[in-house]
């Protein structure tokens, strides 16, 4: 992480990356026309304009003073809209829709991305979330957010849990450990989750001393079903435990939820590679 002044800029630019500039062409090579966007919470699709409340999960440039930002909105799910004016330094909106802000945003809806008109701040995070170890959990999180959900699909459940895990990493000194609990939830929101208490070939309860982490079976297994050939993960009785209580997470405890989370994403988010990397 450079010098602070510049966090804020460079992170929006830094995270906006390449995948999803790559995801973000894909959807319009894809074809046709763009799907006309259905908000739930909002009037009728003749509406032009709309209000809703979202989180700010990633910027990137668009033009000399643009930027599309991609929102986790309560009423519709994942939305990318566009500010226009945003980089300017007399723009009204600015400073309301930095990284981890919840704003409830006034929206135009356009041909093929909405603009966003207007934004009230319910939360502002950005300047607690300047702190790289707070950063880190923070885009970690949006991250899994941005890659679980899906555009007009609303998911209250997983909404408030990133508003409130945003809130407690911008409280946080130890932000790393409040990852696991999130994604543990996360996975359960979107029914992931791996049982926690038994086995996940066999059904018995995991009392053993000794579990392993199956991928294949996505949870964890013991003694009797862990296939011997393989390699896996092994964790013991305590390790278990710090998943079940969702405290103070053990190092083994975090190495099978983040190996959980990236075999279900296909990919290791972006942000934990970073934020192991930090830890070095
Ligand atoms: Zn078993």
């Amino acid at each position: 992480m450079r010098g602070l002044q510049t966090v804020r800029g460079r992170v929006c630019s830094e995270y906006a990356g390449d995948v999803h500039i790559e995801r973000w062409f894909g959807q319009h090579d894809r074809g046709a026309a763009a799907p006309a966007r259905i908000h739930t919470a909002i009037a009728t699709p003749l509406n032009r304009t709309y209000k809703t409340r979202g989180v700010v999960l990633r910027a990137r440039n668009l033009g000399e003073a643009d930027r599309i930002l991609t929102m986790f909105t309560l009423e519709g799910g994942k939305l990318d809209a566009v500010a226009k004016g945003i980089r300017r330094a007399r723009s009204r909106i600015g400073g309301r829709l930095e990284f981890g802000n919840e704003v409830v945003m006034t929206v135009h809806r356009g041909r093929s991305l909405d603009v966003i008109a207007g934004a009230e701040i319910v939360r502002e995070h950005w300047r607690a979330l300047v702190a790289p170890e707070r950063f880190g959990v923070a885009s970690a999180a949006c991250e899994m957010v941005d890659a679980f959900c899906e555009p007009d699909l609303a998911m209250p459940e997983v909404y408030a849990l990133l508003v409130d895990m945003l809130a407690a990493v911008a409280r946080a000194s130890d932000a790393k450990r409040l990852l696991v609990r999130f994604s543990l939830r996360l996975l359960e929101a979107l029914g992931l989750a791996p049982p926690l208490d038994s086995c996940v070939q066999c059904g018995r309860p995991l009392n053993g001393d000794r579990i392993w982490l199956d991928l294949q079976a996505t949870g964890f297994v013991d003694d009797a079903c862990r296939q011997r050939g393989r390699a896996m993960l092994e964790l013991d009785a305590s390790d278990l435990r710090s998943m079940q209580l969702r405290v103070r997470p053990t190092a083994r405890a975090t190495e099978a939820v983040e190996m959980l989370v990236a075999h279900h994403l296909g990919r290791r988010p972006r942000t934990s590679v970073m934020l192991s990397e930090m830890q070095r």
